[in-house]
């Protein structure tokens, strides 16, 4: 009897499997839209020029790797901090903010979450529905009970505010909540500021504990505008924690480069909340890797670099916005029958199309196109040469 005989074989991750069946497939005219990655005009992950050009800047300086502090390299701690709050920002000024460099935004909702777990043993989670999937595995993990609360409204394709507030409400006292800063994964559908404002009214009359999820920061509208959210938490005083990532807007996906960063009352305070995020850090890992974070310390710290960056990430933005207007034209024009307007109005690199999960399967099973069940595309991974095959075949399957 071996010690493993009884172990059961998990669930595969729906998205992942997604990718395994992908590259299985061998029609040549194959797209794979259930990705979570961006792809660029060529349907490659990019690798943006200012990463390009600070990873020679490194390799030439033959920088040493030893060990970082366990809350990461102090400067790209202080970058985080400016891009997420703005580089005038009072709150930074203050001292109450803490940022720990992560392994990647999974790292930060890990550390986050463990953290909150040794602080308020008995809360409850609260999470979007739909989510990313990994919230609800991430909180569990740590040891919390996780809900949803309302929020997409498949009718209206938008949120369903009151019926978000009304759950917000109704959960236990000093509940962690968990929200998508900006570019809601799966849905594509964000808050407007006037309901950002009527949550932050909930989440403060109930003593609940913000999570700010920001992994698409600059994917929407802009660095500062997408940063709306975390701004407005910024002012009101609460305590509230944010994870953020630059999987996405460096392209830097395998090299694991996140931030946790956590909003005290005060200066003094925050240091002590430091002091224990690094005994969960210490625990975890020890301490961070040194080559992703410091190509984002050396682009966001040298002026030319950044703008170089911000540059870049302006024509990922654009680009994406580009294949929504065309997908919406094209459909329009080949005579599909239900209206597509609302993928414009979406946001980041997702959207929930309204697909069934039957006209899903009929898109892999007749025409190779890959999405999720859900009806979740990714619009970064449509280009010029994919997206004519791709609207003619959701015309077929409507
Ligand atoms: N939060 C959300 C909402 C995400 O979509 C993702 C990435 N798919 C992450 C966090 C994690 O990002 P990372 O790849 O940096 O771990």
């Amino acid at each position: 009897m071996s010690l493993f005989s009884a172990v059961e074989m998990a669930p595969r991750d729906p998205i992942l499997g997604l990718n395994e069946a992908f590259n299985a497939d061998t029609r040549p005219q194959k797209v794979n839209l259930g990705v979570g990655v961006y792809y660029n005009e060529a349907g490659r992950i990019p690798l943006l020029k200012a990463v390009e050009l600070a990873e020679k800047a490194r390799a030439e300086a033959r920088a040493p790797r030893g060990y970082l502090p366990i809350e990461g390299i102090g400067t790209y701690d202080s970058a985080v901090q400016k891009l997420l709050f703005g580089a005038d920002s009072d709150i930074i000024k203050s001292g109450r903010i803490i940022t720990s460099q992560a392994v990647g935004g999974t790292g930060a909702l890990k550390i986050g979450a463990d953290y909150l777990k040794r602080l308020l043993p008995n809360a409850v989670v609260a999470i979007s529905d739909p989510s990313w999937q990994n919230h609800r595995a991430l909180f569990s993990a740590a040891g919390f009970p996780v809900q949803n609360y309302r929020y997409y409204d498949p009718i209206q394709q938008g949120v369903d505010v009151e019926g978000m507030l009304e759950d917000l409400r109704e959960l236990p006292r000093q509940s962690i909540v968990v929200l998508h800063a900006c570019c809601h994964n799966p849905t594509g559908v964000d808050l407007n500021t006037e309901q950002w404002q009527a949550i932050l009214e909930v989440l403060k009359e109930c003593n609940h504990v913000p999570f700010l999820d920001i992994a698409y920061q600059g994917f929407a509208e802009g660095i500062d505008e997408d940063a709306a959210a975390v701004r407005l938490f910024a002012d009101s005083d609460m305590p509230f924690f944010v994870s953020s990532s630059f999987s996405k807007s460096f392209s830097l996906y395998g090299e694991r480069v996140g931030a946790l960063s956590i909003v005290a009352g005060s200066k003094e305070e925050a240091k002590r909340v430091l002091s224990q995020l690094k005994l969960v850090i210490r625990t975890n890992y020890s301490n961070p890797p040194t080559h992703g974070a410091s190509v984002v310390d050396l682009v966001l710290n040298t002026p030319e670099l950044n703008a170089l960056w911000q540059e870049e990430l302006g024509e990922m933005r654009d680009r994406i916005m580009r294949m929504r207007k065309l997908m919406v034209e094209q459909l329009a024009a080949k005579g599909a029958k239900k209206d597509f307007s609302f993928v414009v109005e979406q946001r980041g690199m997702f959207s929930y199309s309204g697909l069934s999960k039957e006209q899903v399967e009929r898109l892999r099973d007749e025409f190779g196109i890959y999405a999720v069940a859900s009806g979740r595309i990714c619009v970064a991974a449509l280009n010029l040469n994919n997206i004519d095959a791709v609207t003619d075949a959701i015309v077929q399957v409507l």
